[in-house]
């Protein structure tokens, strides 16, 4: 397996954005991912997909209804190769329509707070997934970089405290987000979560400071989606994409934040016999179940079974725990008390 480091959503001018598609990519290049998505909101914008140094910039749309207020329902389309906004007052419709044109359906900051005093500074709202009964999409864009920083923003003292110690605010996915996506998969939803920045470059005032709290290449270092391709880029836009939607759909992927240290070769696997199988997929148990996760550098780690909660935990760089107990089985690792990776789950029947 091949490890990429994906971040999935980011804004242009084409949107709200500041940094064109060339920044983006540099700033990705920068940041040592290998792919880079770029979502503008309602604006699929074609002619700019491909490799630009060696990172491989996909373009994306996250479309929602301008009409609906509050705009709520933001979803993050990957790989349809069209504009898709027209479809999106009807969520479901929208859906479906992506999926039958191969792309992969992320729904965008599903969980969202906003303190009070900065929805009245910002004149925004939380802007969460409200559409709970749609069917047929790919996962959750459980931990959005973005949307935990307002959250974060109790005071206008904790947004100057973030201004200065950004890296100081990510904690992880929010408990209600983990919940809805565990309620997914115990409902026979495997619904794939990922990590994104949702990057837009913005500069930020506050009193006499203005800075751009979150340049994207800051971002882009922050929260990503680590993947598992079976082979490496051939630097061939359209077939390293397949490769990539592949391993996204069958949920071979971690969320990680690699402020907390680089989570590159981190690896959870699960056998039973001589049946083996990796996040996202499913084992077949023979007999007792042997998990082990192991990760590039010391950590806390949890290995959570969906409906149980933590089942085994571990300090160090490994994790191992026998079992005889089917279930949907996931690892978190931590780093200083804070969420440095949380996979995608291995299911055992
Ligand atoms: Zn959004
Ligand atoms: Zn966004």
């Amino acid at each position: 397996m091949i490890e990429l480091v994906c971040n999935l959503h980011s804004h242009t001018p084409f949107s709200d954005g500041t940094g064109l598609h060339r920044e983006i990519a540099a700033a990705a290049v920068r940041a040592g991912l290998d792919v880079v998505g770029v979502t503008d909101h309602n604006v699929w914008v074609g002619g700019v997909q491909g490799y630009y140094d060696r990172v491989l910039l996909l373009v994306g749309e996250e479309v929602h209804d301008p009409c609906r207020q509050p705009q709520v329902s933001h979803a993050l389309i990957l790989g349809a190769g069209r504009e898709l906004a027209p479809l999106a007052v009807s969520p479901q419709e929208l859906i479906h329509a992506a999926r039958e044109q191969g792309a992969l359906v992320f729904l965008a900051h599903p969980v969202e707070y906003v303190p009070r005093w900065l929805r009245d500074w910002l004149s925004e709202p939380a802007l969460p997934w409200a559409d709970r009964e749609v069917t047929g999409f790919t996962g959750l864009e459980l931990w959005n970089t973005m949307s935990e920083f307002k959250a974060r923003l109790r005071t206008p003292f904790h947004a100057l405290y973030y201004a200065f110690f950004p890296h100081r605010f990510l904690h992880g996915p929010f408990p209600e987000a983990i919940r809805w996506w565990e309620q997914l998969w115990l409902s026979e939803v495997p619904a794939v979560a990922i990590g994104g920045a949702d990057a837009h470059g913005h500069a930020y005032k506050l009193g006499p400071w203005r800075r751009v709290l979150f340049p994207y290449e800051w971002l882009f270092r922050a929260v990503s989606t680590h993947i598992l391709a079976d082979r490496p880029l051939q630097r061939r836009p359209e077939e390293d994409w397949l490769l990539i939607r592949d391993a996204l759909q069958a949920g071979r992927a971690w969320i990680a934040n690699d402020l907390l240290g680089p989570s590159r070769g981190f690896r959870f696997e699960a056998c039973s016999g001589h049946r083996r199988a990796t996040m996202g997929g499913t084992l077949r148990r023979a007999g007792a179940v042997q998990m082990e996760a192991v990760a590039p550098l010391p950590g806390e780690f949890r290995l959570i079974r969906f409906g149980s909660g933590v089942v085994a935990r571990a300090r160090g760089r490994v994790l191992r725990h026998l079992t005889a107990e089917p279930g949907v089985y996931r690892m978190e690792v931590y780093r200083g008390g804070r969420l440095w990776i949380l996979t995608n789950p291995i299911r055992v029947i």
